[in-house]
């Protein structure tokens, strides 16, 4: 093969050719990316540099890049694009004279600089997801923040290939496949203590090209503490009591996004602190690691692996099981035989209502003694956006406010709106809490469910008994100021 190379760096040009020993120095010197592409002189066939013999340097290169950066003091963002940084004159000798004149002739986009900012941002500000979509001339880099998706900057199209390459490469994805959807994962240390945090990618073709989104995963799920879910006090009493018996099942129950993973991690947490033992978990994906206990991450869509990995668990003797989340009879038939021989179980199912979880369970299979023997807690659960403290804007409930939200007597009471400031970002929100329902079954629910109760005849029950629902805690937090009406109505508890 000729010794003759041509690269491109993804701004359009192409460079070459230059023998594989230059190309082998600005490997080394981060220059060259494991994401770029190069063709031999000799072939019309591009490939991504990571993969030609004698170019595995280009792996190492974001390390040796990122030292120098330190070391030399220079910003690593002073090749970036269109990011509003000027490019430092680069007057230090450690530079080939060859890259030295590549650089100022054409300014390569710095992508490896411009993944660390993107999810530097992110982490900064707070973002569950980080999301780079292809559309048509363009690049649209969003985030997710408490649940709502804000544009964060558009770059040149000509930045996708590499930008994608680089993640692919970050999450150890097949950088050559781009046809398929690929699943991923790393950890990036962010923020100002460089935190380690956790980041699942997914990466999907699109008309457009292929977009990624990368979830930030720990963070929410680290801040949000039992303390700090938003429940009141006389629900944190309940929730710390049940997940601290010795046998029996805990059920979560809501939408996607209604912060389920993160109400189980907080009573795991708890239990843990306050009663001592094994811990073991099944999860797809495990969203987040927990000091002492033992997590299995099993892909949930192999039913027969999952299955499997729930029967093993059983056998190592653990005191507590969380299962990510009940699917199917399978999964509910394991979680009731456990709850039934000594442990606690945890685990979160689809229905809309606490109610549900019991109807939900029958209709999987699980006859009603069962799951009257069994449950003991089932939890309805939604996320609102917190009202940012520094800026929220006083105003009165209206009466037809204080009918929907099913107190008429509340009309004139004080609730707030979003304003802006510079802590929130000028959002008006800052984090988010849980609105919960609790339905613990206590001996005459369990004779009920017994008897083959539907759900409307549970909420009755539970009406009767004076338990709250989500729509009465939401009512409560709206009025104790920590949320506004309209972010109310848009998740729609009533
Ligand atoms: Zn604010």
């Amino acid at each position: 093969m000729n010794d003759q190379w041509y690269f491109e760096i993804g701004d359009g040009n192409t460079y070459g050719p230059y023998p594989l020993e230059k190309l082998q120095k600005w490997a080394a010197k981060g220059n060259l990316m494991p994401t770029h592409r190069v063709r031999n002189a000799d072939s019309d066939e591009w490939i991504i540099a990571a993969y030609v013999p004698g170019l595995e340097l280009t792996t190492t290169a974001p390390e040796l890049h990122k030292t120098k950066g330190q070391a030399g003091g220079k910003s690593l963002g002073s090749f970036v694009r269109g990011l509003g940084k000027k490019q430092q004159p680069d007057s230090s000798s450690d530079t080939p004279n060859a890259t030295d004149s590549l650089l100022s002739s054409s300014e390569p986009p710095d992508i490896v600089a411009l993944c660390d900012e993107l999810l530097e941002i992110s982490f900064r500000r707070n973002a569950s997801d980080l999301h780079i979509d292809p559309e048509e001339n363009v690049v649209l880099v969003q985030l997710r923040i408490d649940g709502v998706l804000e544009p964060l900057r558009k770059l040149p199209k000509s930045i996708l290939g590499p930008l994608i390459g680089r993640l692919k490469v970050l999450s150890r994805m097949d950088i050559a496949e781009k046809r398929l959807p690929q699943d991923g994962r790393f950890t990036a240390e962010l923020g100002p203590d460089r935190r380690r945090i956790h980041i699942r990618s997914a990466c999907l073709p699109t008309t457009h090209g292929e977009r990624i989104t990368l979830r930030l995963l720990a963070l929410e799920t680290e801040q949000l503490t039992l303390n700090r879910l938003g429940m009141s006090a006389s629900a944190l009493k309940t929730f710390a009591e049940y997940s601290g018996q010795k046998q029996g099942m805990i059920l979560l129950t809501g939408p996607t996004g209604s912060g389920k993973s993160t109400t189980l991690y907080a009573a795991l947490r708890h239990r843990l602190a306050n009663h001592p033992g094994r811990i073991i978990t099944v999860e797809d994906p495990v969203e987040f690691d927990v000091v002492g206990v033992a997590q299995a991450e099993v892909d949930s869509g192999d039913k027969l692996r999952f299955d499997t990995a729930l029967r093993n668990i059983l056998r190592s003797d653990p005191d507590v099981i969380m299962i990510g989340e009940i699917r199917d009879h399978d999964s509910a038939d394991i979680a009731v035989k456990a709850a039934l021989t000594g442990h606690l179980v945890l685990s979160s199912l689809h229905t809309n209502s606490a109610a549900g979880v019991i109807t939900r369970l029958v209709d999987m299979g699980i006859k009603p003694y069962q799951v009257a023997a069994t449950l003991r807690l089932c939890i309805a659960q939604r996320l609102i956006r917190q009202l940012c403290p520094n800026c929220r804007k006083p105003r009165q409930l209206s009466h037809a406010e204080a009918k929907v939200i099913g107190q008429p007597d509340a009309a004139g009471s004080t609730i707030y709106e979003p304003g802006g400031c510079e802590k929130c970002h000028n959002r008006g929100f800052n984090g988010r809490i849980g609105l919960f329902e609790f339905l613990p079954i206590d001996e005459e629910l369990a004779r009920h469910i017994v008897e083959g109760c539907d759900e409307g005849g549970i909420s009755r029950y539970a009406r009767a008994k004076g338990i709250p629902t989500l729509r009465d805690d939401a009512a409560t937090k709206l009025q104790a100021g920590l949320t506004s009406f309209s972010e109310l109505v848009t998740i729609a508890v009533w």
